[in-house]
């Protein structure tokens, strides 16, 4: 979900509140903080429109994973996604499966990326990569471009056979019967590879949720937590396995474009809570 419209800046109500450090305070935008909020973990507002206060960084190793890009400094998440990966990671260990890489979550105090996405805004989303080969155990600052392989044929036309294997559908099964995850977005030709193979128990197929892009990885979004009241939830998962027409229709090609087309209607700007503000500007 690539997002590279201007970040939304507090600034301009600064401005106008503080006026003898605006200039200072103008810049101040949630992609320019290097460090959370103190307290607990609270979420406040959506996934895409959002941010947290009290976040907690994700320990860079552990059984079965390791942390991606560190540089970017978006290893930061609510106490139950960082539960989440921990225990995620220590079921493929007891598996047997490869390490696997963990990638973006959120940046310090959430809120809108300077590129990259439009939701990671709350701690409560993951990417995790799809990378099954196996990896030496490197210094963190030396995984910042590591192999990272698409598990879709390079034309979209179907899935990658020279990279698909059955650990990955595994993968996918774990993250999905923890109790935490709300939904995971994968790519379309993924979400039908499991639909065409999965035997005996589907029930977990519910969450797989086919979206754009998501062919190196795939994206875990958890529940609002309870300790959490002002977290927005998105709209349920429709019931069943998504298997049918649903999944279906991405597979149709779109309509022809008029000659003339009209122009794209401008985006509202997402509305954030008040209490982000607070949280921006906490020491
Ligand atoms: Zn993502």
């Amino acid at each position: 979900m690539a997002w590279r419209s201007v970040g939304w800046v507090f600034g301009a109500v600064l401005a106008l509140a503080l006026p003898t450090t605006a200039t200072a305070q103008s810049q101040i935008t949630f992609a320019s903080l290097a460090t959370p909020s103190g307290g607990p973990s609270r979420v406040f507002g959506s996934y895409a429109a959002g941010c947290i206060a009290g976040a907690m960084p994700l320990p860079f190793d552990g059984p079965g994973y390791e942390a991606i890009r560190i540089s970017r400094n978006r290893y930061w998440g609510h106490s139950s996604l960082i539960r989440f990966v921990q225990e995620f990671g220590r079921r493929l260990h007891t598996s047997g499966l490869p390490v696997i890489y963990i990638g973006d979550i959120s940046q310090p105090r959430g809120g809108r990326m300077g590129f990259g996405h439009a939701s990671h805004q709350v701690g409560l989303d993951v990417d995790i990569w799809f990378e099954l080969s196996p990896k030496p155990r490197l210094l963190p600052s030396a995984r910042e471009e590591p192999l990272l392989r698409s598990l879709v044929l390079p034309d979209e036309s179907g899935i990658d056979d020279s990279v698909w294997q059955p650990g990955h559908a595994a993968l996918l099964r774990v993250a999905s019967q923890n109790p935490t995850t709300d939904r995971i977005f994968v790519n379309k030709w993924i979400k039908r590879r499991l639909c065409e193979t999965t035997d005996g128990d589907r029930a977990w197929l519910h969450k797989i949720v086919p979206w754009y892009y998501h062919n190196e990885h795939f994206h875990v979004r958890l529940v609002c937590p309870p300790d959490s009241p002002a977290c927005i939830r998105q709209a349920p998962v429709p019931a069943g396995d998504g298997c049918g027409k649903a999944l279906d229709d991405w597979f149709v090609p779109p309509p022809p474009q008029p000659a003339v087309p009209s122009p794209p209607a401008k985006p509202r700007p997402p509305r954030y809570p008040s209490a982000c503000q607070a949280v921006l500007h906490a020491p």
